[in-house]
Formats: C-alpha cells, sequence, structure tokens
C-alpha cells in the first residue's frame, strides 16, 4: 500500500476529550474516528489491526473446537421476556421497529444461541457442542471511556457451550482458560494478564475474568506474585488470599477486563427448556458455559501497553503492516531504488506499507513513529552510498545499514 493513497490524516496534538493514552494515539494515529461518545468508525489501518486481533481469537477458539457462526444484532423482545432480562437489565438499547414490534440491539446473545441450539440438541450424541461469533454488540454503557476500552457499540468474540453434565462443563472451561492464555500471549500481553477470581457464577463459586494490569484500567485487582492469578475488588472481602497458593501479601493494581468466563449451568437452559435425552431416554437439563472476549478493548489494551513519548509500538502479531517502507530523498536514483526494494517485499509476500510521499524526513519518521508498525526499512541517499537499506525496529532507537540479502533473511 502507498502510504500517498492511504486514507488517513495524522495528528500532531491529542484530541482533548481522549482520557486514556490508547485512545490519544488510535485517534491521533488516524486508526479510529469518533462519531458519538463510545461509538468509533474504524480507519483502514484501524481495521487491520481489528482483523489480525479477531483472526487471532478465531485460530485459538477454532482450535478448542469451537464452530463460528453470526447470530443477528436484532433480538426481538420475547426472547428477553423468558428469561426476565427485558425489564432487568440495564444496559439494553430498546427500540420499536416494523410497526409496534419491540427488540433490542445485541448486547448479548444468550436469548438467541439458547432457542438456537433448542433445535440442534435433543440427545446426548448432540452433546457437547461449542458455538461462537465475532460480532457487535451495543450496550447502554452510562460512562463510555474515550477510544476503545469502553465503548457503546463494540465488537466481542462470544462463545457458549452446552454439556451433557457439570463434569463436562469443567473439562471445557479449563481447555478455554488455556486457549484465553494463548490469545493473550500472541497480543504480547500473556505477562501483565491475570487469571482473576470473581463472584457472580449462577453456578459455581467463582467466575474468573482475565485482567490485564494497566494504569488506565477502570478495575482494581489484587494480584499474587507467585501465581499468575488475581482476585478481584467486589470478592476481596471474602477471598483475601491468593486461592491457589493461600499467599496474604496480594498487591493492589489497576486493571482492564480484557476477557470474562462463567459457568452459567442451567440459568438460561431451564428457562428456554433446552434438554437432551440421555441414554436411558430420560430429559435432562443442558448444563452451558459463555466466554467473552472484547475485540476492540483488546486493541486498547495492546496500545495501553505497547506505546512510548512518540506513538504506539505494536506487536508483531497484529502491526497493520508487516513493513513500513520509508523513501528519503528527491533524487531519481532513490527513489528507483525505493521503488524496487517495494517489489521484492511485495514478491516475497509482505504486507508493506511504502512512505512515498514528498514529505520532509521529520514529517516521515514522527508519522512511523505514531502509527508503529513493528519494522522498518528505510532507502536514502545514505543508505544508497553505503550499497544497503536502512533497517530498524519500532521498538529500538539504532538504525543499522545492511545488504538486501541481510534483509531478507532478518525478515
Ligand atoms: P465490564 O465489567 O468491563 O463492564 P462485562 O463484565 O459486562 O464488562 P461481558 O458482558 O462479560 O463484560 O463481556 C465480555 C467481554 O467483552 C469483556 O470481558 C470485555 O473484554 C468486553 N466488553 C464488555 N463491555 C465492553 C465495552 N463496553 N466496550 C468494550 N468491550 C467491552
Ligand atoms: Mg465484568
Amino acid at each position: 500500500m502507498r502510504q500517498s493513497k492511504l486514507a488517513i490524516k495524522t495528528q500532531k496534538e491529542n484530541p482533548k476529550d481522549a482520557d486514556n493514552i490508547s485512545a490519544a494515539l488510535l485517534i491521533r494515529g488516524g486508526f479510529i474516528d469518533k462519531v458519538a461518545s463510545g461509538i468509533y468508525s474504524y480507519l483502514p489501518l484501524g481495521l487491520k489491526v481489528l482483523r489480525k486481533i479477531e483472526n487471532i481469537i478465531r485460530e485459538e477458539m477454532n482450535a478448542i473446537d469451537g464452530q463460528e457462526i453470526l447470530m443477528p444484532a436484532l433480538e426481538p423482545k420475547e426472547n428477553w421476556e423468558v428469561t426476565g432480562r427485558w425489564n432487568n437489565f440495564d444496559a439494553l438499547i430498546k427500540i420499536k421497529a416494523f410497526g409496534d414490534k419491540e427488540f433490542t440491539l445485541g448486547s448479548t446473545h444468550e436469548e438467541i444461541i439458547t432457542p438456537l441450539a433448542k433445535k440442534i440438541i435433543s440427545s446426548y450424541k448432540d452433546l457437547p457442542i461449542y458455538l461462537y461469533q465475532i460480532q457487535t454488540k451495543f450496550r447502554n454503557e452510562a460512562r463510555a471511556k474515550s477510544g476503545l476500552l469502553r465503548g457503546r457499540e463494540f465488537g466481542m468474540k462470544d462463545l457458549y457451550s452446552f454439556h451433557t453434565d457439570e463434569e463436562d462443563l469443567d473439562r471445557y472451561y479449563s481447555r478455554a482458560v488455556s486457549a484465553y492464555y494463548k490469545v493473550f500471549d500472541r497480543f504480547g500481553i500473556g505477562d501483565e494478564t491475570y487469571l482473576t477470581y470473581a463472584s457472580g457464577g449462577a453456578f459455581s463459586k467463582y467466575s474468573h475474568e482475565f485482567q490485564t494490569v494497566c494504569e488506565a484500567g477502570e478495575d482494581t485487582v489484587f494480584v499474587c506474585a507467585n501465581c499468575k492469578v488475581a482476585v478481584n475488588k467486589e470478592i476481596i472481602e471474602e477471598q483475601s488470599i491468593c486461592p491457589k497458593c493461600g499467599n496474604k501479601e496480594l498487591i493492589e493494581k489497576k486493571s482492564v477486563e480484557v476477557g470474562n468466563i462463567f459457568k452459567l449451568g442451567t440459568k438460561y437452559s431451564k428457562p428456554f427448556d433446552l434438554i437432551y435425552l440421555d441414554e436411558k431416554g430420560e430429559r435432562k437439563d443442558v448444563i452451558m458455559g459463555c466466554y467473552g472476549m472484547g475485540t476492540g478493548r483488546n486493541m486498547g489494551t495492546i496500545v495501553e501497553l505497547f506505546h512510548d513519548e512518540n506513538g504506539i509500538i505494536w506487536p508483531e502479531s497484529v502491526s497493520p503492516f508487516d513493513i513500513h517502507l520509508i523513501v528519503l530523498g528527491e533524487t531519481d536514483e532513490v527513489k528507483n531504488k525505493a521503488e524496487e526494494v517495494y517489489q521484492q517485499l511485495l514478491n516475497k509476500g509482505f504486507d508493506v506499507l511504502f512512505d512515498d510521499r514528498e514529505e520532509s524526513a521529520g514529517v516521515k519518521f514522527a508519522d512511523a513513529d505514531l502509527i508503529g508498525i513493528t519494522k522498518r526499512v528505510i532507502v536514502s541517499g545514505k543508505t544508497l552510498a553505503a550499497g544497503g537499506v536502512g533497517y530498524r525496529l519500532r521498538a529500538e532507537k539504532e538504525e543499522a545499514i545492511i545488504s538486501m540479502e541481510e534483509l531478507m533473511s532478518k525478515l
């Protein structure tokens, strides 16, 4: 992609209403654009990052036998009356359409997936199954944060599991915990992310959140320095020591909830009468679990963890492009060399952002630092004279001049 054609305009100053660093950098870098409080457009660079995040999640959900589906954003009122949540869930955005039919914009999908599962599950032979989607959610959040950490319209992966019994749910729940760790490791935030014990399991003593320690976080967790676990603020009263090793010295930290998993038990299967026939032909309730993960919120969290005073430093796994190629200098010789390098990189299958704009080195480097592509290649009069190209990582200060062969082997 030629940067001269890229539909972005970077900004020098932080937006006035940005209440966290990730919001400021994502808006200034032209990744997202604010439409209203908690409501954002993703621009080409931002969408590339979001898609990479979604694909990592998709791969890890498929690896634990998740099957991807896509449910509607319009959820009929009748479904929510079955569970008694129509008048009970503050986050619902309710609308009237098609005459006076009432709907809510999807904030979560238990009310859709449970009746769907009823059409798929009749016998123990149909279980277990695991269904997930990556979709836009709508919530009437009282206080949206600027940027992607708390939106009113936001992306989420939600997986729902269906089992014959609690033991089977327990086994799958552990697999989901491992899959979540893999996702956060691949995002580069695994080291800062804690499996957090939270109250509110409808079915078990705890539910679990995945909390990433960072200053911009709205949550408070108490982390154990020995284990990778934490206790959340609401249960620290009753659970004041590490639930894993008994450590009494838990450390208070600010954090962002990047994921959340629940053993639902029969909370939704009962009202929808989701049952199966066991080996003896007896009717049994289907046991359910649910597993959520915000896509945009993870994008914001990654930026909270990986940036410096000049901009974003994307981990390679979610970098909007593989390589940022920058040409400096006016001569045809330099320009031709840069075109040649661009073609060579494209031919090798790399996704390259080529800064071919007629701008000063200062402007180009400031934008490159702000946008934060992991790897950078520079073609200039200086690199040409030395018979190579400049190469540096966004995370490091030094630029080395290396030959094209060395570059290819590094990449
Ligand atoms: P929170 O406690 O932050 O309000 P929640 O407990 O309501 O979130 P869930 O309903 O379990 O969250 O949603 C699953 C995941 O979706 C969360 O772990 C988070 O990563 C993401 N998420 C929830 N609400 C938002 C939001 N308003 N904006 C962006 N992501 C969100
Ligand atoms: Mg929560």
